[in-house]
């Protein structure tokens, strides 16, 4: 699903460059419900933007389903990134001055699905997420958890191959996070590919497979228990 080769990545800093990615090799198969962790500036983010297809890599080669992400302008990355990734932030990115419902379904809307065929695949997600009775509310409405719920159910609309999530629970307290990783445990076991990246161990341990990032090398990538177990 996911396949990097000596993938690096630096940022100009002034008359300088910032090598934040120093060789990545990762391989992501279908299915996998994987963590990324490592201290802050480690360059997870760089990683998960360039997998995301937010950001271009320097050197090496990244191929997501098979595909050589190789010059692509924005409109081309806007296609692959509708047909195949959804995305979860730690800040929710919903849009404040529509409900939840709308919030869902609006990725359909850049699909070109008609409003009401959008608003009903969106109420089904919703329900999916356990917030159908929230789906006329604002998102200053809900609580944390919940406004995460409906960012996972809006990632989730467009039925896409990838999950991406950059610390999906870092605004959330312990019991929320649970909540919001159960859900990602779910979708899971349905069969998504889910990659997040967290700084809490506990989080991590609940995915099934953890990578370890330093100073833009992976240092460690291990199945954990909940892998195991199963
Ligand atoms: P955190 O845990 O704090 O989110 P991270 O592991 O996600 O950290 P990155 O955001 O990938 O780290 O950043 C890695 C390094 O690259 C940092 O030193 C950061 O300052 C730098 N960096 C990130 N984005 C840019 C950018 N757009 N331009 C310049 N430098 C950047
Ligand atoms: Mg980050």
């Amino acid at each position: 699903m996911i396949k990097i080769e000596d993938l690096h990545k630096s940022y100009p800093i002034g008359k300088d460059s910032l090598h934040v990615l120093k060789g990545i090799d990762l391989h992501i198969k279908e299915g996998e419900f994987v963590s990324i962790m490592g201290s802050s500036g480690s360059g997870k983010s760089t990683l998960l933007n360039i997998v995301g297809l937010l950001d271009i890599h320097d050197r090496g080669n990244y191929y997501l389903n098979g595909q050589l992400i190789k010059n692509l302008n924005e409109k081309k990355a806007a296609i692959l990134r509708n047909k195949f990734l959804g995305f979860v932030f730690q800040s929710f990115n919903l849009i404040a001055y529509k409900t939840a419902l709308e919030n869902v379904a609006l990725p359909l809307y850049y699909k070109g699905m008609a409003r009401k065929e959008r608003l009903k695949i969106a109420l089904d997600y919703l329900e999916k997420v356990g917030l159908k009775e929230w789906a006329n509310h604002l998102p200053s409405e809900l609580s944390g958890g919940q406004k995460q719920r409906v960012a996972i159910a809006r990632a989730l609309v467009t039925n896409p191959k990838v999950v991406l999530a950059d610390e999906p629970t870092g605004a959330l307290d312990s019991t929320t996070t649970d909540s919001v990783m159960d859900l990602l445990k779910a979708i899971n076991d349905e069969g998504m590919t889910v990659f997040v990246i967290t700084h809490e161990e506990e989080v991590a341990a609940q995915t099934k497979r953890i990578v370890r990032l330093k100073d833009g090398v992976i240092i460690s990538d291990a199945l954990t228990k909940v892998a195991k177990a199963v």
